[in-house]
């Protein structure tokens, strides 16, 4: 297998200066031998996986007994998805430390963003799993270089968070995967002079549990070095925009503190005053500066005019984060998006070899060291069209319809399935991809979107199961008023920061009493408390959502939904009211028909880790 590039940069001998150069040649090289080769790389990680874990449970299970070719393993291992190995994930995490997935010891669980029973589903990882994801963060810079010189010149301001840990049963620690990585020497030991990781963010404000104490030190620390900036970014689009919002709110203090060169005593972390007192000092000039250009009327632009030497914005604007496209646009007067890797709490799988393209047309490149791909065709059989079916395990023969990375085939879109060093076996990630073109013989992919998802803000995904039961359980708050719930829709408004879900309902009364507003502000939080757990942290701790939203609408909007949609050329027989709703005119026509609308009134109940783990 080609050697991976090692992270520690290497020293000229006269003065300690990194030698970019030959670390971007070793990465692009790198990138090159793992494409060319990508079928015998495959071949070899699904070995090296399978013979490390010859004696783990899971396998024996299936009577794999130590085999590691891949016919084999395709015959009798089978496809699944987490549902299928919740059991035995519960079971480490009740403090089984045998080798029931994977032959070395499950360092964390990565709570991934999608859910199960409304709580984080749990990803077991491996310390080693930490090298495979610096290997890929080592690839981005040499990458982008190659189309935006100079990024050595400057430094990155990017918003990144940690977000609040818990503990299983068994004592393994649960947390995100950013979260982890953040924490790890890989992130906090990174050499100070390597000029791709320099960021204005000191590592203290990173790990600062505090997410206002957090965001507001790193805006601080970006605006106080504004012409050092040449890009800028946070991981999703979401968290980026959140920033700009945030410095709406609070650049008359953050002036205050540039001009006093003090930290607002509302930050009171003390390693974060430390980190940052450590370089602030009086500038006056630029408090005059920044107090200018946030009090005029428009912000349009606000992020060249503040940052103005920045080059792109780094944030990933593909799935639902496309929804953000236009306000970044308004923001940055157009800066280049750049969207750099596609990862997740299973595994990180791949890059963007080509950053500059536009969003629409972005595709990421699988590294085949990451772990084993295969790809389940996308077609109605397996359909993800919304469907109220939970996905189910494959039938033996479906089991061999799936393809390996390099057999995929242009334009064919696939769900994505992945064997991990830390003991995923033929695990459906729930995405689903489409073979845009290929880099040497490994597929590049545009990400089309997960599966079932309709709602999503930041990072919270809400399927139409959830949906239905939530506004299910909310509904019951009517039939004491002779009222039912005759239909309803939903949709995720980004027009506001943060954004929020919008219910429409339509309802039909046959009591006398009307029904006073408070019973649909009970209405907007019992959807609140029966979304997942991601959902209610993004309301909660990270303020990434705004309160839920219901709209009642007038009798009989949901028969002009169908005449619009007959109109569009669905069939009769087939139409069903969609549960959520996208295109404009379709929202249009809802708000036409508002007569009233109500929020929650408050944020339902969160608390970090599974809701039945002691904390
Ligand atoms: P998590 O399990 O919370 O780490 O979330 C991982 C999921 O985020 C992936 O399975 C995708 O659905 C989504 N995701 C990650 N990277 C990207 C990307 N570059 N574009 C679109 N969606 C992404």
């Amino acid at each position: 297998m080609p050697e991976a590039p090692k992270n520690i940069p290497e020293y000229d001998c006269c003065g300690g200066s990194v030698k970019i150069y030959d670390k971007n040649r070793k990465a692009l090289q790198f990138i090159e031998e793992v494409t060319s080769n990508a079928d015998e790389v495959q071949k070899q990680v699904l070995s090296e996986i399978l013979s490390r874990s010859a004696n783990v449970e899971y396998l024996q299970r299936y009577g794999l007994d130590g085999r590691t070719d891949r016919e084999t393993f395709k015959k009798v291992v089978p496809v699944v998805t987490y549902e299928d190995l919740k059991p035995d994930i519960d079971r480490i995490a009740n403090g089984d430390s045998s080798p029931i997935l994977c032959s070395k010891p499950i360092s964390e669980f990565l709570t991934s963003s999608g859910t199960s029973d409304g709580e984080r589903k749990l990803m077991p990882t491996i310390e080693e799993e930490l090298q495979r994801r610096s290997l890929l963060y080592s690839l981005l810079m040499p990458v982008m270089n190659q189309f935006v010189p100079g990024l050595d010149k400057g430094k990155g301001m990017y918003f990144l968070f940690i977000k609040s840990e818990a503990k299983t049963p068994g004592g393994l620690v649960a947390r995100p995967v950013l979260t982890s990585y953040y924490k790890s020497s890989h992130f906090t030991d990174r050499p100070h002079d390597d000029p791709y990781t320099n960021y204005t963010s000191p590592n203290e404000t990173i790990l600062c549990p505090e997410p206002y104490q957090s965001m507001y030190s790193q805006l601080l620390c970006g605006l106080y070095q504004n012409t050092k900036v040449i890009r800028v970014g946070a991981v999703f689009a979401s968290g980026f925009i959140r920033a700009i919002k945030f410095l709406e709110k609070h650049w008359h203090l953050l002036c205050n503190d540039i001009r006093t060169g003090t930290i607002d005593p509302i930050v009171t972390d003390p390693t974060v005053r430390e980190a940052v007192m450590k370089f602030l000092e009086p500038n006056p000039k630029l408090a005059d500066f920044v107090e200018a250009e946030c009090g005029k009327d428009s912000w349009r632009g606000i992020i060249i005019r503040l940052w103005p030497n920045t080059k792109y914005i780094d944030v990933i604007v593909t799935g639902t984060m496309s929804q953000y496209i236009p306000t970044l646009d308004y923001y940055s007067n157009g800066l280049p998006l750049v969207c750099t890797m596609y990862a997740s709490s299973e595994c990180y799988f791949g890059l963007n070899l080509n950053p500059l393209s536009e969003p629409s047309e972005v595709s990421y490149t699988l590294i085949p060291t990451m772990c084993y791909y295969e790809f389940l065709p996308v077609n109605r059989k397996h359909g993800f069209t919304g469907s109220f079916s939970k996905p189910v395990s494959l039938e033996e023969k479906e089991n061999q319809d799936l393809v390996d990375l390099v057999d995929v085939q242009l334009g064919q879109e696939y769900e994505l399935v992945v064997t991990t060093y830390a003991g995923l076996y033929r695990y459906r990630v729930g995405d689903i991809l489409r073979v845009a073109g290929f880099k040497n013989k490994a597929p590049q992919f545009n990400f089309v979107c997960r599966k079932n998802v309709v709602l999503s803000i930041d990072s919270d995904k809400t399927d139409e199961v959830e949906l239905q039961n939530a506004v299910k359980n909310a509904a019951n708050h009517l039939m004491s008023f002779d009222a039912t719930l005759n239909e309803y829709t939903s949709y995720a408004d980004t027009s506001t920061i943060p954004g929020h879900y919008v219910l429409y309902w339509e309802i039909s009364l046959s009591g006398e009493t009307s029904i006073p507003p408070s019973i649909f502000e009970d209405c907007c939080l019992t959807v609140e408390e029966s979304l997942n757990s991601v959902y209610r942290q993004g309301r909660v701790q990270d303020k990434s959502i705004g309160p839920l939203e219901i709209k009642i609408v007038e009798s009989g909007t949901f028969d002009k939904l169908m005449d619009y949609a007959l109109s569009q050329g669905a069939s009769i027989n087939q139409y069903k009211a969609p549960r959520c709703v996208k295109y404009a005119p379709i929202i249009k026509l809802l708000n036409l028909r508002v007569v009233a609308n109500y929020f929650s009134p408050k944020c339902p109940k969160w608390v970090p880790g599974h809701k039945q783990w002691c904390t």
